[in-house]
């Protein structure tokens, strides 16, 4: 996969793209990025790249020539998205993740200050995505919360295939707790089945927590997640009326 990312500030990728699974993506191969100047889209002497709204208001605008130069450069094919990261934007979920995580090549255009002129948006952007319903100082943040959650779920890039399966949202639930050694520590012992040795048991358990923790914290899901019928025989008998799909109740 190929992310090229735009920016008044691109130094700001530099420390999270070269750490942890940003950079062993690159280092494995499964993942080229850049982070450009969108200055470098200037064409006048002061390279400026921004000015004062029209009707007034404060704030710098993002200009459209700069802008629109630098996204056409980037994006030679049109099947390309570009991505504006933007508070007005689709949120990022996991299936948003994913759906990208599929694509060879992504443009990522981070707005600064007041946001951007709007014909740009009209030109050359053709995806808004929003990390969240509150607003940043500049998209270079968002674009690194996008690129972690959609190259994580590239093919290889975590090693074990299926390593993400399990994870909160990647099937409508949250994941259950989580223990390591000791076995016993401050007095609170681990759950016995994790060392018990049946693994059917312990799938059987983890299910179960995915559960109750989504039902405790996130019911919102649980009223969306697909459950099987021992998934909701069990919520049943801890006193949750599951809705939702496959089966409502008294339907099954
Ligand atoms: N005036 C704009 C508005 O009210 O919609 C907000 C501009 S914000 C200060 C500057 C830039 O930060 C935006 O152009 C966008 O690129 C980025 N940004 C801010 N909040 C964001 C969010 N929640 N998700 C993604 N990008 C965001």
């Amino acid at each position: 996969m190929q992310i090229d990312a735009l920016s008044l500030f691109p130094a700001m990728f530099a420390s999270v793209m070269s750490a942890s699974m940003m950079w062993k993506a690159q280092d494995r191969g499964l993942l080229s990025f850049r982070a450009h100047d969108i200055r470098d889209y200037a064409t006048d002497k002061h390279r400026q790249v921004d000015d004062t709204p029209y009707g007034g208001g404060g704030g710098m605008i993002l200009k459209p020539d700069v802008l629109v130069r630098a996204i056409e450069a980037l994006r030679p094919a049109r099947e390309t998205p570009a991505i504006l990261l933007s508070p007005q934007g689709r949120l990022l979920t996991h299936q948003v993740a994913a759906e990208l995580a599929h694509l060879p090549r992504l443009v990522l255009v981070c707005g600064h200050y007041e946001g951007i002129d709007e014909r740009v948006r009209q030109l050359a952007i053709t995806d808004e995505i929003s990390i969240g319903d509150y607003v940043l100082t500049g998209g270079e943040l968002a674009a690194l919360v996008l690129i972690d959650a959609v190259v994580r779920l590239v093919p290889g890039v975590l090693g074990a295939a299926g390593a993400t399966d399990r994870d909160s949202h990647a099937h409508g639930l949250l994941e259950g707790a989580h223990y390591t050694r000791p076995a016993v520590f401050r007095g609170l012992p681990v759950p016995a089945i994790l060392t018990s040795g049946h693994h059917a048991e312990v799938a059987r358990w983890r299910r179960r927590q995915a559960l109750l923790r989504t039902w405790q914290r996130r019911p919102d899901l649980l009223e969306k997640a697909q459950l099987s019928a021992e998934d909701r025989e069990w919520l049943r008998g801890q006193g949750h009326t599951p809705l939702g799909p496959p089966d409502r109740p008294g339907g099954s």
